[in-house]
């Protein structure tokens, strides 16, 4: 169960190299920031010349089901980092199983047929 082999060898230094460094982020979050304008109705507010107050909303999957949550504008560094952290960890965990598929497809290779 250990295919041979310098192109064997790269991916599975690829992959210790990505297990090294991956760990969950205990405050990762899924989703995406986006940035909207709103403008609040007020006719005296500044905004009502402009194109609205700056809305913040991060937009995220939960068991299937698509949630937008207002997030408040002293949070968005704080929610922007766990962001962040959240999809480094996906994009580690997805090449992690990439990669331990084409070693899989080279063991496949070298069994033969
Ligand atoms: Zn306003």
């Amino acid at each position: 169960m250990r295919p041979k082999g310098t192109q064997a060898a790269r991916l599975r230094q690829r992959k210790f190299e990505v297990l090294r460094r991956l760990k969950i982020p205990p405050e990762g979050l899924p989703g995406s920031l986006a940035l909207t304008h709103r403008r609040c109705g007020k006719p005296t507010c500044h905004c009502a010349m402009g194109e609205g107050h700056p809305l913040w909303s991060l937009t995220f999957m939960v068991k299937g089901k698509k949630r937008v949550e207002r997030i408040p504008e002293e949070w968005l560094a704080q929610v922007r980092r766990r962001v962040a952290e959240g999809r480094a960890f996906k994009d580690g965990l997805t090449e992690v199983f990439a990669l331990n598929a084409l070693l899989l497809v080279i063991e496949r290779k070298q069994r033969g047929p």
